[in-house]
């Protein structure tokens, strides 16, 4: 597979957004909502690069599966546990590409009354954009493609390469 952002890249854009929430913040707590499966990775190396008080949830929302594209359609598999009200939350996702999943995420947490929410994401595939949606941090900004690695997947695999590579389906297995 053809590598199309580093290790090392990866970690500098990591460390960038960190200092951003971290001066963003300053001493506020803040929770960030880790989108299963695949910001994992990324949160946890975010996490680590922010200096001020944090705690940490997840949700699960249905992915794509073996499919590439979105269908737009948006399962809650499993909610935060959190109470939000009144808190600041900050929504870490892998990939934002139509917009959809953020659009229904954001929806939903907003009902639960949160001091402020917002959004960061380590791959902004800004001009796929279906739904109007303000990302607040992105680390990356790519046009198109879809890529694996770094906790991203095709069918639950290559999550644990430490790079981001670009993947078609049509030439590579599984
Ligand atoms: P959206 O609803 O913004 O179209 O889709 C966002 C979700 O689709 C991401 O959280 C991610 O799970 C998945 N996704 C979008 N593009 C890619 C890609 O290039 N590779 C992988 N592995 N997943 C993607």
């Amino acid at each position: 597979m053809k590598q199309l952002y580093s290790k090392d890249y990866i970690s500098a854009q990591v460390s960038r957004i960190g200092k951003e929430i971290s001066r963003d913040y300053r001493d506020s707590e803040i929770l960030l909502v880790v989108i299963l499966k695949g910001a994992m990775l990324f949160a946890a190396d975010l996490a680590r690069e922010i200096t001020c008080p944090v705690t940490i949830d997840f949700m699960r929302v249905s992915s794509y599966g073996a499919n590439t594209s979105s269908s737009g359609e948006i399962l809650l598999k499993t909610d935060i546990e959190a109470n939000i009200c009144g808190k600041h939350v900050i929504i870490i996702e892998d990939i934002i590409d139509t917009g959809l999943t953020l659009q229904a995420l954001t929806n939903h947490l907003q009902q639960r009354s949160p001091a402020s929410l917002k959004v960061c994401t380590l791959i902004n595939k800004k001009k796929r954009r279906v739904s109007a949606i303000n990302v607040d941090y992105s680390g990356i900004i790519m046009d198109d493609g879809f890529i694996v690695g770094y906790g991203l997947d095709y069918n639950e695999h290559y999550r644990n390469l430490d790079a981001i590579y670009q993947f078609d389906p049509n030439k590579q297995l599984p």
